[in-house]
């Protein structure tokens, strides 16, 4: 039987998922489509209502239902409950447990593409919205040693830091306007300053000729792949990662919730490389 699996949010036309998720099915032999479904906020219910059918193995969920996605889920697995924020869903014989798979996307990209193990390290993250929480829960289970956390509005700032704190991670708020990276190991882009259509591509949200020598600066936004923070960071002799890795391994996660089959993640790499030299989402 043909299965299907596919992207809920409003818009989808732009996503890159589609495009990597379906040279991984492609590649493993899976006959699985995996579909744009872009969801006006009326129709969201009876979406999720579909993914139950015996066909669906799931969906991936992007802006702007993250969030609003949860109450029509079964069961909610990982740290998704704590983020409050699920951005897979998996149809298990008509029962749909949700996931978070943004945070620990990030974790494997740290560590398979830039050789960096949070573990005992100390991460300044600039955000603190959905992306950054997921994040942030991620490096707290990753056994990071401690969390700065910047975001525009402080009061974002501090809830996240009081959450994280309660996982045990000792985490501070940065509350000056520019952040200052100069006590960590590692930098992190959790704004959507940078990202196309933005509105603001030139800015970088942090004083990056302040960073420690050897520091890893690492922008989430990955599109563009080439952004002004991790442009200024390199200027500053800072080793940079883009948004790219994180994009495809919290993908890789999922198609593995979905299939239980290994990802074949050189290849959705290739597939979503393929599409950005070619001017695509
Ligand atoms: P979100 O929940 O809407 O949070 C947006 C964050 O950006 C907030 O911290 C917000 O601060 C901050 N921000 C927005 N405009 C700003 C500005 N002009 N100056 C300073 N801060 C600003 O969005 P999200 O889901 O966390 O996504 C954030 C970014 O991560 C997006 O670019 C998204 O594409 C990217 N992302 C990448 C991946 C990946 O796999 N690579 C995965 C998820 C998200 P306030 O709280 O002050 O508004």
């Amino acid at each position: 039987m043909s299965r299907r699996a596919g992207i809920i949010g409003h818009p989808v036309a732009h996503s890159l998922s589609p495009v990597f998720q379906a040279a991984a099915f492609a590649h493993c032999g899976l006959d699985v489509q995996y579909e744009f479904w872009d969801t006006e906020q009326e129709a969201l219910a009876g979406r999720l209502v579909s993914l139950r059918d015996g066909a669906t193995l799931g969906a991936n969920v992007t802006i702007p239902y993250k969030e609003a996605v949860i109450p029509y889920l079964d069961e909610l697995g990982g740290q998704s409950a704590r983020v409050g924020a699920v951005n897979t869903i998996v149809n298990r014989s008509g029962r749909l447990f949700g996931f978070n798979t943004d945070g620990p996307g990030f974790v494997a990209a740290l560590r398979n593409e830039a050789a960096f193990d949070p573990a005992g390290k100390s991460i300044l993250l600039l955000g603190a919205g959905g992306a950054a929480r997921g994040i942030a829960f991620a490096l707290a289970e990753a056994r990071v040693d401690n969390l700065g956390i910047w975001n525009r509005t402080s009061d974002r700032a501090s809830r996240l830091a009081m959450d994280v704190n309660a996982a045990h991670v000792q985490a501070s708020v940065h509350t000056a306007r520019s952040s200052d990276p100069g006590g960590y190991d590692c930098v992190v882009n959790c704004t959507s300053v940078g990202m196309e259509g933005g509105g603001n591509a030139g800015e970088v949200p942090s004083d990056l000729s302040l960073a420690r020598q050897g520091a890893l600066a690492v922008d989430i936004v990955y599109k563009p792949e080439e952004t002004a923070f991790l442009q200024t960071a390199r200027a500053h002799g800072v080793r940079t990662l883009g948004g790219l890795p994180m994009l495809i391994y919290q993908g890789a996660l999922a198609f593995e919730l979905w299939t239980g089959v290994p990802a074949p993640v050189d290849v959705m790499f290739e597939a979503a490389r393929a599409r950005l030299r070619d001017g695509g989402r």
